[in-house]
């Protein structure tokens, strides 16, 4: 599987520390000092999987490379080089379709973070989806095991994790309180259903637009829950 990272940044000084740190961590890197040679290298390496994008260039900056990627490409992931004094630069990057930004200067252990994180999320290959179940406003991660609804993440409890996750991977599905207890606290546990109940009040109230008026957790009357409709 092609691990390739494009690195747009004109200063020859921070690109070489880039790509050192990058090529040490097992990435394959692709430098272009410019936006316009960037993106020709982009339509020569599809397989490229995230760019880091610096925003002060000669020629079309960073914020216009990304704006050109993001027409054509959802799946690449995107982080933006900042420096100290460019907060605005930070807002304005995200809005325009990247995911992430770091601020220069930055360590070799910070950016190669991002730049796993982010890898990972952009992945298409089949071991990193199989990491993920998505499904509209949520993403459960089964690999970190969090959760985020509309790109925000929801701070879950083990238990909660567990039983967002039977949901997920049961939508529409009635599910009663003894097949949840069995799935999510193990089948040898002797407690009673009414923890189950307990801890899906607690969630509703985290993931639920309205707690009251639960639209992703349903109840199913005298019988248990179910996820969606
Ligand atoms: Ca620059």
């Amino acid at each position: 599987m092609a691990r390739k990272v494009l690195v747009l940044e004109d200063e020859s000084s921070i690109r070489g520390f880039i790509v050192i740190n990058l090529t040490r961590a097992g990435y394959e890197v692709i430098e272009s000092e410019t936006g316009e040679e960037a993106l020709e290298k982009l339509r020569d390496n599809p397989d490229i999987r995230v760019a880091l994008l610096d925003i002060m260039l000669p020629g079309i900056d960073g914020f216009e490379v990304c704006r050109r990627i993001r027409a054509t490409n959802t799946r690449i992931g995107i982080i933006m080089l900042t420096a100290r004094s460019q907060e605005m630069d930070k807002v304005t990057g995200l809005m325009t379709g990247a995911d992430d930004y770091v601020t220069k200067p930055f360590s070799p252990a910070e950016l190669t973070a991002r730049v796993d994180a982010l890898f990972r999320r952009a992945g298409g290959a089949a071991p990193e989806q199989a990491g993920e179940i998505s499904q509209e406003p949520f993403l459960l991660n089964t690999r970190n095991r969090t959760l985020e609804k509309n790109g925000q993440r929801v701070k879950l409890t083990q238990v909660e994790y567990s039983i967002m996750k039977m949901f997920m991977e049961n939508p529409g599905k009635a599910l009663s309180r003894e097949e949840i207890l069995d799935m999510v606290w193990g089948r040898d546990y002797f407690g009673e259903l009414k923890i189950v109940d307990v801890n899906i009040r607690r969630l509703r109230l985290k993931i639920e637009d309205n707690a009251q008026n639960p639209t992703f957790i349903n109840t199913v009357w005298g019988y248990g829950y179910k996820w969606g409709f």
